[in-house]
Order: structure tokens, then C-alpha cells, then sequence
């Protein structure tokens, strides 16, 4: 447990109470928090992401200083978030805005990759992807894996790497095979077919 009187000399902003049966306590994104039971209790905690600017950037925020860190993201951004352009219609400008522009990112990002391994004289051959295939991670770094996976085999199983960690193993990726999940026109699709959605409800509410 932290000082309260280290907190309060910072004036950093302190809550301290007791959680009653049936009280549901609403901790925000960024909310350092410590929980001590005082007695017998049933300790219940969700981890929820709303679908809001806020979240989605502190998401992104969080997930980049990760990689700074060497430190696994649990949630893989980039494949949520081209999930989120498949799946759901945001009306949100400002998290349209951030989620295209991580789509944008990641393009180009594989554009530059397939480019890289060609000028190789290596192709990257077709994977696909299965209904529900989770997300892939550098069995090195931990970084998210995503679409171009580089894959080695090593006692007999196989491992994905991301292309720094493979190129640092063979600069000329050899002993690599390069997979691919999703094809540049399919990522392209979504692309231009996420658009911002525009809420009929308030369209007519604003009218009437
Ligand atoms: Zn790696």
C-alpha cells in the first residue's frame, strides 16, 4: 500500500472506501488501485474495454510502450483492430479517425514487408486464416505478429518470429518460410470499406 501522506504532499488525487455488498466499484482507464479485503467477501474484477477514443488510445498508447518495454500485449491491437473494421460500425469520428489510421499503418507496414522479402528473392506463401485463429506473437520478442508471419523450425516444432527478430537470426531469413494470412487486396477491401457510420437516430432527432 502506497503512503497516503507521499500521495496527498504530491496532490495526487486519493479515494479510499469501503466496497459494500452489492456495490460495484467503476475503476477508469489510467486509475492506479489497490483492494484489501476486511473480511470474508467474493473478490469479482472484470477488465472491460468501451468502445471509446479514450480507451482505444490509451490501448494503442499502452500496447506501444509495451513493445518499448519487451513486454507482451495481452490484447493484439492490430488484429482487434482490423477486426473492428470488419465487424463493427463506429460513428465515432475521432475513434474512426485513430482505428483507420492504425489500418493505414498496418498496410503499409505489410506493403513494405512482402516488398523487403522479394528484393530476398523469397515469396511469401499462402497461409489463410481460420474462423477464430487467434492473434500471433514473437516467440522471441512478443511482439504481435501480424498477416507476414516468418516461420522457422526448431526441435522439431514451429516458431513464428516478427521480421526484426528474424532477420537477426539469418539476415537472408534462411531456414525461414514466410506465411501469409490475409491477402494486400483483402486488407485493401476493408480498408476503403470502413467508413464512418452515420447514426440514423440522431440524424432525426437532430431534424425533428
Ligand atoms: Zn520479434
Amino acid at each position: 500500500w502506497p503512503l497516503l501522506e507521499d500521495l496527498y504532499e504530491e496532490n495526487i488525487p486519493v479515494y479510499r472506501f469501503i466496497q459494500k455488498p452489492g456495490d460495484l466499484v467503476w475503476v477508469n482507464s489510467g486509475t492506479v488501485h489497490w483492494v484489501q479485503a476486511i473480511g470474508w467477501c467474493n473478490n469479482i474484477a472484470w477488465n472491460v474495454g468501451p468502445l471509446t477514443v479514450r480507451q482505444y488510445q490509451l490501448a494503442v498508447e499502452r500496447y506501444e510502450w509495451n513493445k518499448l518495454q519487451s513486454v507482451k500485449s495481452i490484447v493484439p491491437i492490430i488484429h482487434l483492430s482490423w477486426n473492428l473494421a470488419r465487424n463493427v460500425k463506429i460513428s465515432e469520428p475521432k475513434l474512426f479517425e485513430q482505428i483507420k489510421y492504425c489500418l493505414l499503418r498496418t498496410l503499409k507496414q505489410c506493403q513494405m514487408t512482402l516488398e523487403y522479402i522479394k528484393t530476398l528473392g523469397l515469396e511469401a506463401k499462402w497461409h489463410g486464416r481460420s474462423k477464430g485463429e487467434a492473434a500471433y506473437y514473437c516467440n522471441i520478442c512478443e511482439i504481435e505478429v501480424f498477416n507476414i508471419l516468418f516461420v522457422i523450425e526448431q526441435e522439431k516444432k514451429f516458431h513464428v518470429h516478427c521480421l526484426d527478430c528474424a532477420r537477426k537470426t539469418s539476415s537472408t531469413l534462411e531456414g525461414f518460410i514466410v506465411l501469409n494470412q490475409y491477402t494486400m487486396d483483402d486488407l485493401m477491401e476493408v480498408y476503403d470499406n470502413f467508413q464512418l457510420h452515420q447514426q440514423k437516430s440522431a440524424i432525426t432527432a437532430s431534424s425533428s
